[in-house]
């Protein structure tokens, strides 16, 4: 048995900022990091499309909107300041359609709402900005979009949470023994607090502790596939979402080493960590999400069946390369590579009311503190979220603040 302040179980982006958060509110704090797999963001942080929105996209009143802006802006200057891969190209959001050209208004509203620099532009204004760049009438432009590598900011997160941090990898949280005490795969740990930011697993752990219980995750499997013409854009190119589901269309990424990739769909997954194939199967879990899809399937809660049909025939590589030729004035289709590295979204499922939830959730047990739903874009807010975070966590423990 060890003895530590704090557990923080699951190093992604969120649990790594979390320990970055409290490490310097606190740094003689003793603080264990738990990460089931071989390395940090294996999961949907090293699996995302890296980009770091601007924050519009979201209601003026949501936590999304609350730490999108800032947390854009904190993990701006800390790729700069540590020299980390970023690429500060912007991004436009193009509409089909005169419906479509409603989306970008809101849209705009929405961005002025939460403080975000945009700017509406006209089909000629726009030539300068992305000549590739198609849409009906007007666009929007967000200068302050922009990518980086996740997996590298994440590992250099976690690399420089030293002094009393330690990060204990290939050590899996398995049960909750009692109110200050754990097990892992490897060792049971007493604690003064527990911090649940397991990503896909933050549901089945945060139960453990009488946490969410009205809540389920159900993964939604988001595919890429490669460009490989440089050239083609300038600027990531975005559709208008359909703003009352939480993913954000199929849509042109230049990454971080600025290649360009199409996706991510959302298509859902049959277990937790489906990425290819049959790999990390579990049966228990494929039943779970065949129980939760087929209800939400047959009552047509959200109108998830033609979420669902619509997702499906992204599988489909022909159907899911016609999903963004419309987004661009030129493009040769030849051009399209293989399938890139896939990622899962933990999207949280409302079990009573069959809705997904559209913002982050965080929850708090007397002794615990549990992440549910940080989906995107959870990465571009972690630091501002782990402030807010970390703030409920001082509470709690009675800590004296010193920041
Ligand atoms: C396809 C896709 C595209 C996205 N694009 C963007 C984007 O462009 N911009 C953006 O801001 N956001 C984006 N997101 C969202 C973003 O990736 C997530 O919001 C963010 O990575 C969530 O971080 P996390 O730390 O909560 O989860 P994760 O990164 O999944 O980390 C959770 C960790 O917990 C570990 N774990 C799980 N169970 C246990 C256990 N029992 N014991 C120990 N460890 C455990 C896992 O192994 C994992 O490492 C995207 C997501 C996806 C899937």
């Amino acid at each position: 048995m060890i003895t530590t302040d704090i557990v923080i179980a699951g190093c992604g982006i969120v649990g790594v900022s979390i320990a970055k958060e409290l490490r310097n509110r606190y740094p003689d704090l003793n603080i264990v990091l738990l990460e089931k797999e071989h390395s940090v963001a294996c999961h949907a942080s090293g699996r995302n499309s890296g980009v770091l929105h601007a924050g519009f996209y979201y209601s003026p009143d949501s936590l999304k909107a609350r730490f999108t802006v800032e947390g854009n802006r904190l993990l701006t200057e800390y790729c700069l300041r540590h020299n980390l891969t970023i690429n500060r190209c912007g991004k436009i959001v193009v509409a089909k359609d005169e419906k479509e050209l409603e989306g970008i208004f809101e849209l705009k509203r929405r961005g002025d709402k939460n403080g975000v620099e945009l700017e509406i532009v006209d089909e000629k204004s726009l030539e300068t900005f992305e000549p590739n760049a198609r849409t009906f009438d007007k666009a929007l432009y967000s200068p302050n979009t922009s990518v980086v590598n996740p997996t590298e900011v994440v590992e250099h997160i976690a690399q420089n949470l030293s002094g009393n941090v330690k990060i204990f990898l290939r050590e899996k949280f398995i049960k909750r023994e009692d109110d200050t005490t754990i097990s892992t795969n490897k060792q049971k740990i007493q604690f003064k607090h527990f911090i649940n930011s397991a990503g896909l697993y933050a549901d089945k752990i945060a139960h453990q502790f009488g946490i969410g219980q009205k809540y389920t995750l159900i993964p939604f499997k988001g595919l890429y596939l490669e460009y490989k013409d440089k050239n083609l854009l300038r600027k990531h190119i975005y559709p208008v979402p359909n703003l009352k589901n939480p993913f954000l269309g199929v849509h042109f990424t230049i990454t971080a080493a600025g290649k360009i990739k199409i996706g991510p769909t959302a298509i859902p997954a049959f277990w937790r960590e489906n990425y290819r194939g049959i790999s990390n199967f579990s049966m228990g879990e494929f039943f779970e999400v065949l129980y939760y899809e087929s209800k939400l399937f047959l009552t047509n809660a959200f109108r998830f069946r033609s979420l669902a049909f619509e997702e499906m025939k992204k599988y489909y590589r022909e159907y899911f390369i016609r999903q963004a030729l419309h987004l661009v004035k030129t493009i040769d289709t030849t051009q399209f590579g293989d399938y890139l590295k896939p990622g899962i979204r933990a999207q949280l499922l409302d079990t009573e009311t069959l809705k997904l939830v559209m913002d982050f959730v965080v929850e708090h047990g007397e002794n615990s503190t549990h992440i549910l739903n940080a989906v995107s874009p959870a990465f571009t807010s972690a630091f501002s979220f782990s402030k807010f975070i970390v703030d409920g966590v001082e509470q709690r423990m009675g800590l004296k603040t010193k920041h």
